[in-house]
């Protein structure tokens, strides 16, 4: 464990019933895949985020991933689920949805259903990934050119409809409602709930929201300590690891930083 991280993780440690863990999932928890349906937890993970789950205060995890996805990817019962960046959250058995969440589907539906029978888009390979609440145009595996014409339709559809706002991610483009993302996601989680401090893993530009939120919390004195981590790989954009206070190597760091805040560093 290098000597930073240890000292910043520290405090969790020493107080894990005031302390809040929140990781990002494709890219912090698990490793990025080819293609979003390849994507697992491994067991490692998995039981390390069970034990977390019973010490630490909270435990949650946020994805861009419809909720339900990210709780059955993940597979651990205590914890917190955000999805869709912020606009569904699962504390428990129950499903919440954000408000402006509800009236953007028929704008997907429509969108969805006029680019899957769009020449150019299947001849490139666009993956289009239909969340209901959002649509994300994958471009990870599509012909050249691919990028530029996800952009195009984006750009489009963005003008179309007001209502939508755009987040980028690694090669892929989503349309979502305007109003939330993964900050403001954070903030509700931890705003006037009495923690002393939180912890927010994660690897993409989305992510960035996260941080910021934490970072506002401890300015206006919700938290008393904050940690952020920029999780990094061959894809790391450098404005993520601009924003957190420390970046680690990859999910392997992650994976390490995890078995220290269980207490598991002296085998
Ligand atoms: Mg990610």
């Amino acid at each position: 464990m290098r000597p930073d991280l240890a000292e910043a993780l520290k405090p969790f440690r020493e107080d894990p019933a005031g302390s809040v863990l929140l990781f990002d999932l494709d890219g912090t928890l698990s490793p990025i895949v080819p293609h979003p349906r390849q994507s697992r937890v491994s067991s490692r993970i998995r039981s390390l985020l069970r034990g977390l789950c019973e010490s630490y205060g909270k435990v949650g995890v946020i994805s861009g991933r419809p909720a339900r996805e990210t709780q059955s990817l993940v597979g651990v019962e205590g914890a917190v689920y955000v999805g869709q960046h912020g606009m569904e959250e699962i504390e428990g058995e129950r499903l919440r949805r954000e408000a402006p969440a509800r009236t953007v589907s028929p704008a997907i539906a429509r969108l969805f259903r006029t680019w899957s029978s769009n020449r150019q888009v299947q001849d490139t390979g666009l993956y289009l990934e239909n969340k209901g609440i959002a649509l994300a145009v994958h471009y990870r595996r599509a012909a050249p050119g691919g990028e530029e014409l996800a952009r195009r339709l984006v750009s489009q559809a963005l003008l179309a409809y007001p209502q939508l706002s755009m987040q980028e991610g690694k090669k892929v483009l989503e349309l979502k409602p305007g109003e939330t993302d993964k900050g403001t996601a954070v903030y509700r989680l931890l705003s006037g709930r009495g923690f002393a401090r939180a912890l927010y893993a994660g690897d993409d530009l989305t992510d960035i929201h996260a941080f910021q939120s934490l970072e506002r919390l401890a300015g206006e004195g919700g938290l008393i300590e904050v940690l952020t981590l920029a999780v990094g790989g061959e894809e790391l954009h450098p404005e993520v690891a601009q924003a957190a206070r420390i970046t680690l190597s990859g999910p392997e760091e992650l994976e390490e930083t995890l078995a220290y805040l269980a207490g598991q560093d002296h085998p």
